[in-house]
């Protein structure tokens, strides 16, 4: 045990896994040194785009006031 640190060379803390042993410092220490990256976050997941469900007509719609055909790239309340 001649080259080996059991503590680590920033902190009092005792080195646990064989790996920081091996460096002579600890993770937390070393990833606040920069000497180590940081952690890779995990990837995120592809958003689910949801539809917004279908509205059924309005009980209070005025005769003939939903009768139109939308025309083309024609704005409504859902595309707003
Ligand atoms: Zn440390």
């Amino acid at each position: 045990m001649t080259d080996r640190f059991t503590r680590c060379r920033y902190c009092p803390r005792m080195l646990t896994s064989e790996e920081s042993i091996r460096r002579g410092y600890g993770e937390k220490c070393g990833r606040d040194r920069g000497l180590i990256p940081p952690k890779r976050r995990p990837a995120a997941r592809p958003r689910v785009r949801r539809l917004p469900a279908p509205v059924p007509p309005a009980p209070d719609a005025l005769p003939g006031q939903d009768a139109l055909d939308l025309f083309y790239m024609q704005p409504t309340l859902d595309s707003i």
